[in-house]
C-alpha cells in the first residue's frame, strides 16, 4: 500500500512573509489528512517556512541542491545546507533546470547520489517534451531519464526516491495529460524499475506533474501507478492546493 505523496514546487515565487502566509493558509486546510504533503519553497525562504511549519505534519523541500557536500562552487547550496535549513526532501532534475540550467541525466545522477547519502527524500522529475511525444519517443526518453538517474546507485538506496513524471508539455501550459496517458507512462516506469529493484518497485512511489488542478486531480489520482502529484501553478494557492491535496485522499 503506497502512501499518497502530493507536493508543492513553488518555482521563483514568494518573499518569506509571503512564504508564510501561503503556508499558514496550507496548514489550516490540510491538517490531519492521512496525505504525505511537501511543500517546496524558494531557497531564501526555507529556514522561515520551516519554522512555520513546526506544528504541522507538512515536509519542507528545497527545488535543486549542488552535487557535492561543499567547496568553491559559487551561488550553490548544499545537502547538508538544505537539511540544517529543516529540509527532508528535494526535487531533482525538474524540467525547467533541464531546460534552462544545462542539467542532463548525467548530472542529476550526481546530485541523487549526494541527496540519498545526506539523508534526503529526493523527488526526481522527468518527462517528454511534446516533440519527443510526437516522435514516439516516449518510452525511450522517460526510461532514458530514470535510468541515467539511478545509474550506479545500489537498489536499496535507489528504492527510497520519489519519481514525478511531467510531461513537459503538460508543465504550466494548462494542459493535462489524460489520465490513461499518464497512467500508461508510470505503469512503464514501475515496469522498469522493477528490473532494477525488484519486488521493491511496487512500493516506489510516482507523482503525475502537469496542469494539476482541483478539477483533474482525482481522475488522475485514481490511476493504479499515480500515488499522488507535483503540483506548480495551483501550489501558490491554499485552497487549491488544499483541494488537490484531499483528491489523493
Ligand atoms: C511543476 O512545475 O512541477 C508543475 C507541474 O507545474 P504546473 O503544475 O504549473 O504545471
Amino acid at each position: 500500500m503506497r502512501r499518497p505523496i502530493v507536493a508543492g514546487n513553488w518555482k521563483m515565487h514568494k518573499t518569506a512573509a509571503e512564504a508564510v502566509e501561503l503556508v499558514e493558509g496550507i496548514k489550516s486546510l490540510v491538517a490531519g489528512l492521512d496525505v504525505e504533503i511537501v511543500v517546496c519553497p524558494p531557497f531564501t525562504c526555507l529556514e522561515t517556512v520551516c519554522a512555520a511549519l513546526a506544528d504541522s505534519a507538512i515536509g519542507l523541500g528545497a527545488q535543486n541542491m549542488h552535487w557535492e557536500r561543499q567547496g568553491a562552487f559559487t551561488g550553490e547550496i548544499s545537502s547538508d545546507m538544505l537539511l540544517a535549513a529543516g529540509c527532508s526532501y528535494v526535487l531533482l532534475g525538474h524540467s525547467e533546470r533541464r531546460q534552462f540550467c544545462g542539467e542532463d541525466d548525467s548530472l542529476v545522477n550526481r546530485k541523487l547520489a549526494c541527496a540519498l547519502q545526506a539523508g534526503l527524500c529526493p523527488i526526481v522529475c522527468v518527462g517528454e517534451t511534446l516533440q519527443e511525444r510526437e516522435a514516439g519517443r516516449i518510452e525511450e526518453v522517460v526510461l532514458g531519464q530514470v535510468g541515467g538517474a539511478i545509474a550506479g546507485i545500489e537498489a536499496g538506496a535507489a528504492s527510497a526516491v520519489v519519481w514525478a513524471y511531467e510531461p513537459v508539455w503538460a508543465i504550466g501550459t494548462g494542459v493535462t495529460a489524460t489520465a490513461a496517458q499518464a497512467e500508461e507512462v508510470h505503469a512503464m516506469m514501475r515496469h522498469f524499475l522493477a528490473g532494477h529493484l525488484g519486488k521493491a518497485a511496487d512500493e516506489v512511489r510516482i507523482q503525475y506533474g502537469g496542469s494539476v488542478k482541483p478539477e483533474n486531480a482525482a481522475e488522475l489520482f485514481a490511476q493504479a501507478n499515480i500515488d499522488g502529484g507535483l503540483i506548480g501553478g495551483a501550489a501558490l494557492d491554499a485552497g487549491q492546493f488544499a483541494a488537490i491535496v484531499k483528491a489523493a485522499l
